[in-house]
């Protein structure tokens, strides 16, 4: 049997931005090992398939990374289809080249899925074009969250020009705050947070760089949640207002 594992990206949450070509994917999964924020409701997908939760998300064990690439490769050894199924898009902070280079390594043939990125699903349903003409020539997606001591180049992405989509942002808000401030990001940027972004229990804050990190606990923001830093943080709230005058 051919050994073979699909890296499929589930999308932000709502179960009906799956592309056609995951669904296909779990249609034919014998074993999906799910992230926890993989919203379960696509498992409808595979109804018959073996549900393996390999998730790391705060407050419980990690599940180590060298133990998610052993389970991988054993299953596909067995002859099993295997979906790895990702929260987003696989290859957007999500692991998915790694764990692709090192099943090729060990003779697993790989193929990848396209998942909506919560950076974009979030946005566009908050009406905020993350490019807009004459406004945002183009969008940065960064994390905040680094493991190793390496730093982005803040006074490049303060001073860019282009539109910010900060993700595991929301532990961390005070540090971007400071570190495009002292980039020389202006105090009053406009800041759109977003929650759960595609899920019924979306919720979003708008506010300003200066501002974020006391709106953030006013709001009682929690992970997961993208930023949005830039000028068309505001874009969607002038056209509400445009449209309620
Ligand atoms: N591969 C994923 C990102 C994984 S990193 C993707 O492409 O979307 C995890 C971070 O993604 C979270 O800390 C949060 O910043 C963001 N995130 C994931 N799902 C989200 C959601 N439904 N709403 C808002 N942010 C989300």
């Amino acid at each position: 049997m051919n050994a073979k594992v699909w890296l499929v990206g589930a999308g932000p949450g709502d179960p009906e931005l799956l592309t056609l070509k995951a669904v296909k994917a779990l249609n034919q999964a014998e074993v999906v090992m799910i992230d926890d924020l993989v919203n379960p409701a696509v498992l409808e997908h595979c109804p018959s398939a073996r549900i393996v939760p390999v998730g790391k998300r705060g407050g419980c064990r990690s599940t180590p990374q060298a133990f998610i690439h052993r389970l991988m490769l054993r299953y596909a050894r067995q002859g099993k289809c295997v979906v790895r199924l990702k929260g987003g898009d696989p290859c957007i902070f999500g692991r998915g080249s790694e764990e692709a280079d090192w099943l090729a390594e060990h003779g697993i043939e790989v193929e990848m899925v396209n998942g909506i990125t919560a950076g974009l699903a979030g946005a566009t349903n908050c009406g905020i074009p993350l490019t807009l003409r004459g406004v945002a020539r183009g969008v940065t997606l960064v994390t905040a969250h680094t493991q190793d001591d390496s730093s982005l180049n803040w006074q490049a992405l303060a001073q860019g020009g282009t539109t910010l989509v900060v993700y595991m942002g929301v532990a961390k808000l005070g540090e971007v705050r400071d570190s495009l401030l002292t980039g020389g990001m202006r105090a009053d940027m406009p800041v759109a947070m977003i929650e759960n972004a595609s899920l019924p229990e979306q919720r979003e804050c708008r506010s300003s760089l200066q501002r974020m990190l006391g709106d953030a606990a006013a709001f009682q923001l929690k992970s997961p949640a993208i930023l949005v830093i830039g000028e068309v943080a505001e874009a969607a709230q002038h056209l509400a207002l445009a449209q309620s005058a």
